[in-house]
């Protein structure tokens, strides 16, 4: 929400500037909350690569209304093959609701901080990366560098397996890969792996004071609910655990429910909405398993028993593979190296970093901003962290370049 009350006449000057503050501020500026296309951000981005004489590479959403953009800079020898992808997506979360101190799609710098949505999630590292493209091109590459800017990883990490399919059937094979989300420019090994469901729950409408000629949708789904609960209970109780991450265990709960119609019907309809989060390691499969197994071989014989009419409907949502980076990946050290930073972190929120693993690409996440600004009204990045991570992806180059 734009209320320019609030709004400060104009910006204080900055002491130093980020090299990468245009080009952020131009990606902040595109409204490319999920729901929206983000063509023009993509387009321009394209735009720019080619007059740099590099050819993009897009892949679209079946609507054609949202594309990945995948890139490459080849090596001093002209090759395209291994090399290191920087990652990013250009979708924003919405900021329906949210009282912000500026037009959060006119970036604005005030007290050393860039504001605006996206500009710490993660459109901060996306410019960064363009910024460094002269850099990139003057260099005598030892190994190809990638640009990969997905759509839809807000709504459950959608758009990045269109742009890996797409990569695997060209034969394209990076070697590895830097998810620039926001850590405060340290090193994040891993995260949870993200499992998200609807479930339908099918009976029959009666009068209430009739309920044996009907089939309780919404007693049926407590039934399920409670089972779902009972595994994240499992969890919690005997692991597996791995202390690195904040909640050390696998979680599980229902997030929504809607069913019935009046107080005086049996309920014919119930849905529900339930994720549960895998630590790596955990095999999110088999979670779904015991719960489609529990479904087929007690709830729904029991619903049966009561009303032919009974169903149950299980439909994913979202999935994102959980991520947990190897020590020994040449990704890992390379960062390792470049940050300095040796301490092994791990969080909960997901990321396209375990999806690009998934497809064979190790993969690490580290870019500027911190999280804790991510999503919120008045979301910034501080130009220090854009500063950190432009002087990062300077080194990134410098470490790529053939020595004579
Ligand atoms: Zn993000």
């Amino acid at each position: 929400m734009f209320d320019d009350q609030l709004s400060p006449a104009s910006a204080a000057p900055a002491a130093a500037e980020p090299a990468s503050l245009d080009w952020t501020r131009k990606l902040v500026s595109f409204d490319t909350t999920s729901r929206e296309s983000n063509l023009g951000l993509i387009e321009t981005v394209r735009d720019h690569l080619a007059g740099a004489g590099i050819e993009s590479i897009l892949s679209y959403d079946a609507d054609r209304r949202k594309a990945n953009l995948f890139a490459t800079v080849p090596d001093a020898g002209g090759g395209t093959q291994g090399g290191i992808v920087l990652s990013g997506h250009t979708d924003v979360v919405p900021v329906d609701g949210q009282k912000w101190d500026s037009d959060p799609f006119a970036p604005e710098v005030r007290d050393g901080k860039l504001y605006g949505r996206g500009t710490c999630d993660m459109k901060g590292f996306i410019g960064s990366a363009l910024t460094a493209l002269p850099q990139i091109m003057s260099t005598r590459l030892s190994k190809p560098v990638h640009f990969a800017f997905s759509y839809d990883e807000e709504i459950g990490c959608v758009g990045a397996p269109v742009m890996l399919a797409d990569l695997a059937a060209r034969g394209i094979r990076p070697s590895g890969c830097i998810v620039g989300e926001p850590t405060s420019m340290r090193v994040i090994v891993a995260h949870k792996g993200i499992n998200a469901f609807r479930c339908c729950i099918r009976g029959q409408a009666a009068h209430s004071s009739l309920t044996p000629q009907g089939l309780n949708a919404i007693e049926y789904a407590a039934r399920l609910i409670t089972f779902i609960r009972d595994i994240a209970d499992e969890f919690r109780a005997n692991g597996p655990y791995d202390h690195a991450f904040d909640v050390p265990f696998t979680t599980a709960q229902t997030s929504t429910i809607k069913g019935g119609n009046a107080l005086n019907t049996v309920p014919a309809d119930c849905e529900f909405q339930f994720e549960y989060r895998n630590l790596p390691g955990v095999d999110p499969e088999a979670v779904l398993t015991r719960i489609r197994e529990y479904i087929d071989g007690d709830l729904l014989p029991r619903m049966r028993r009561e009303h032919a009419i009974g169903a149950v409907e299980l439909s994913k949502i979202a999935a994102a593979p959980s991520l947990d980076a190897s020590e020994e990946a040449a990704v890992t050290q390379l960062v390792r190296a470049l940050t300095r930073d040796t301490d092994v972190r791990k969080v909960a929120y997901g990321t396209e970093g375990g999806q690009f693993q998934q497809a064979g690409i190790p993969s690490i996440i580290c870019g500027p901003g911190n999280i804790e600004q991510a999503h919120r009204p008045n979301e910034f990045v501080s130009l220090e962290q854009m500063a950190e991570c432009d002087r990062f992806l300077g080194r990134f180059v410098d470490s790529l370049a053939v020595r004579d």
